[in-house]
């Protein structure tokens, strides 16, 4: 039978998702063989699923905060539409190693929106640009972000120092691998534009609208697609244009900060700043509750806190003060499925082992010509292991039919 946890919004996901584990458990025994695989399983294992032309599915790569934790990575949603197209919305630290948890060929992971320049919302940016190349990556880089007040707060200047931060990286790999996804396309817009169409390729609709977050330049964004609309705040002070441009999303993201509370007791910060960054910075999960209340989203998704189990009940209470509606409280490998009759969610359960995919195309090798090289100084600082090294070649070449020498 179909098992949806949408049946129970309203309540924490984890306890659903284990009150429907148990259940699936007593339907399933009685029909199955044990030696057979389970015809619906309760988790989302990647690479295993169809998405249907007519579905969007949304994961969690990134839902603490500028914390670093093991258990969450800071801010990234990837958005994949049944077109084929895949989208990403905040790079934070951290998330990069949740994307490679998708195993998806990184040719796809060539789209980033980046909703303001917090090192937890665009922090791995330089993991998926060049560990991307490493991974196969033979596209350019496209890269979507806002302008601010000054050039030096706008994305084209974020990218352009990251690209010079990195520039013994690049110039350490020319000649040793193909480069060719090295290349960054960046698209600076105007972060006062209210609903402003940023991206429209394939039947995709992507806007911007402005987010009161610390400094003037954030954004929120919207995906429109087959009818689907996804909301996605980055992070933001509650607003009136959210209000009027997330109104009736299909799955609306928004930040829902650790409660002030929290940030004094197991954070250790002071009175005055928890209250100011919790309530005036950010969005604190009661206020959460207000904006979902106004936006009545199909589903609402509170992310930008950390999620366990002596938090997570204290901060469905606060939102419950102010919020009834469809709620899931976002984990790391939270997915979700969403069409138009119906909003599936569920876990991932990754392969920790995961290797990168293939290109899409052929993949091309590097061009040794475009070596930078060393100095004599430390080549002739080299032990050449002459013996050791030809039998790594004779035996490669032996395995797969080349015929490549030892270079002198
Ligand atoms: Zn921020
Ligand atoms: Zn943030």
């Amino acid at each position: 039978m179909k098992l949806r946890s949408s049946k129970c919004f309203g309540e924490v996901i984890g306890v659903c998702l284990t009150i429907l584990a148990l259940f699936a458990a007593n339907s399933t025994v009685a029909q199955q063989s044990p030696t057979s695989a389970l015809s619906d399983r309760d988790a989302y294992y990647p690479g295993t699923e169809d998405l249907a032309a007519d579905e969007m599915r949304v994961t969690a790569c990134g839902t603490g905060m500028p914390n670093a934790r093991p258990k969450q990575a800071a801010a990234c949603f990837l958005v994949e539409l049944g077109n084929g197209d895949k989208f990403i919305f905040d790079i934070g630290t951290g998330s990069m190693e949740r994307l490679t948890g998708l195993a998806i060929p990184f040719d796809y992971l060539d789209k980033v929106f980046i909703g303001h320049l917090h090192s937890d919302h665009f922090g791995d940016l330089d993991a998926l640009w060049v560990g991307g190349v490493i991974s196969n990556r033979q596209r350019p880089l496209r890269v979507w972000g806002p302008n601010s007040t000054k050039p030096e707060y706008g994305t084209a200047y974020a990218v352009e120092h990251m690209k010079k931060m990195l520039t013994w990286d690049a110039a350490s790999r020319l000649g040793n691998v193909n480069t060719r996804g090295l290349q960054i396309e960046v698209t600076e817009f105007d972060y006062k534009g209210v609903n402003q169409v940023i991206y429209e390729e394939n039947g995709v609709s992507i806007r911007s609208f402005p987010a009161i977050h610390a400094l003037d330049g954030p954004v929120s964004f919207t995906l429109e697609w087959n009818g689907l609309k996804f909301a996605f705040s980055s992070d933001t002070y509650p607003n009136k244009w959210w209000m009027e441009y997330a109104k009736g999303a299909d799955i609306a993201i928004h930040e829902c900060f650790l409660p002030p509370v929290l940030l004094v007791k197991k954070q250790k910060w002071p009175v005055p700043d928890a209250l100011n960054v919790g309530t005036q910075v950010h969005t604190s999960p009661s206020m959460f509750g207000k904006v979902m209340s106004l936006t009545e989203p199909r589903l609402a998704v509170g992310y930008h806190f950390f999620n366990d189990f002596d938090t997570t009940p204290f901060v469905e209470r606060q939102i419950r003060t102010t919020y009834d509606g469809p709620l899931a409280l976002a984990v790391d490998y939270m997915v979700f499925n969403i069409t138009k009759d119906d909003i599936r969610v569920r876990m991932a359960s990754i392969n920790e082992d995961v290797w990168p995919l293939p290109s899409v195309t052929a993949k091309l090798p590097a061009d040794p010509s475009q070596r930078v090289g060393f100095t004599k100084f430390l080549i002739e600082g080299r032990e050449v292991f002459t013996d050791v090294i030809k039998k790594i070649y004779d035996d490669i070449n032996e395995e797969f039919g080349t015929d490549e020498e030892v270079p002198n």
